[in-house]
């Protein structure tokens, strides 16, 4: 995927990832020797604009949250670039990304495990004030506040532990905790995974207000899909370290074009019971592959419905198929027409009520 193909607005988009590889390490025998790599980020490329929210989406391990931290640097990369802002940060060591850091942030699944329980809820926010800031103790007080009053937080409570709140308050702490430097962009990986259903939606009209309050950009890793289409402007699709689709999100959730995302999208629940019963579901076979030894072809050749014989040797590339709308499979390539029938593993009906 080209940088070009990729850009479909002006200007210049905020973030920039290019063929981003995070493969770790696999050690075996008593010498600890190299025998493979699990390919959690296997050639991840998009863009995301100021001031947008790109939804990152796939089942679990299919390597979203090791990309968002990857595109954070909070590992070294095995291969790829990082552009924030133009700067590339892919390649640099943890001393030149220190005073980068306030400009990305990240916002973590689970509360509880991400505060420190013997901090009081001002020392937990004020952390990052104090490694990259040279604010007074009034001036840093003064800071506590007004983003505890940014996120819905008592100031009357600055002085309580992480465990005297609920789940929902331990994620506006979080998040009050990420605003603190006045970051640009925010990776906010499964916010709301880990809290109750009923504040769920709570947490995410915070951070939708607090995206238009200060002009914020956003990375929103989710497997919950209704959720992404609420807020979500663009959406990636992941499967098995790649991305095989992505789109703006009413392109996306109205014509999928990839049968991965179309399988996904089928399971989502339809409010309306009528509508419901009459949906039809796709059921992929088998399970995920490894990422330690994914498929050759097409990565997703060994569960989709609509394989052919070509999708088990050549790796389908990245096409724009409508205006923005990218989808990385043999039925949208010409020189690949789905005329051929399908492979005999594949030949079994796979949609059913
Ligand atoms: Fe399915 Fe082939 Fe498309 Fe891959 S390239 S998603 S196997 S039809």
């Amino acid at each position: 995927m080209s940088e070009t193909t990729m850009s479909d607005q002006s200007p210049r988009p905020l973030v920039e990832i290019r063929d981003l590889r995070m493969h770790f390490p696999i050690h075996a025998g008593v010498l600890r020797r190299r025998v493979g790599a699990v390919r959690a980020v296997d050639g991840v490329s998009f863009d995301i604009h100021e001031g947008e929210t790109l939804g990152l989406v796939g089942e679990s391990g299919c390597g979203k949250s090791t990309c968002g931290r990857a595109i954070l640097r909070l590992y070294d990369i095995t291969s790829g670039s990082i552009r924030i802002e133009g700067d590339e940060i892919g390649t640099l060591g943890q001393d030149a990304l220190r005073p980068r850091r306030p400009r990305m942030q990240m916002v973590f699944q689970d509360p509880q495990a991400s505060l420190n329980p013997r901090m009081t809820v001002a020392r937990i926010i004020g952390e990052p004030l104090d490694e990259h800031t040279t604010l007074s103790r009034a001036e840093k007080l003064d800071r506590i506040y007004e983003l505890m009053d940014a996120v819905g937080l008592n100031r009357n409570f600055a002085n309580r532990y992480p465990h005297q709140f609920s789940g929902g308050q331990r994620q506006r702490i979080g998040i009050a905790r990420a605003l603190a430097l006045n970051p640009k962009f925010i990776v906010c990986d499964e916010p709301i995974a880990a809290l109750d259903v009923s504040i769920q939606a709570q947490v995410v009209n915070l951070l939708e207000d607090l995206q238009d309050r200060f002009g914020l950009t956003y990375l929103f890793i989710s497997h919950d899909l209704s959720m992404v289409r609420h807020i979500a402007d663009r959406v990636a699709v992941m499967y098995l370290g790649r991305v095989v689709e992505l789109a703006p999100r009413d392109s996306l959730y109205g014509a999928p074009l990839h049968p991965y995302t179309q399988a996904l999208l089928s399971a989502v629940p339809e409010p309306d019971p009528g509508l419901e019963a009459s949906r039809r579901h796709i059921i992929l076979k088998g399970d995920v592959p490894s990422p330690a030894n994914p498929p050759e072809g097409c990565n997703f050749c060994t569960r989709c419905p609509q394989a052919m014989p070509v999708c088990h040797r050549i790796d389908p590339e990245m096409r724009e198929l409508r205006p923005g709308h990218f989808a990385a499979c043999h039925l949208h390539d010409p020189d690949h027409a789905p005329t051929a029938e399908p492979t005999a593993a594949n030949d079994q009906p796979q949609q059913g009520e």
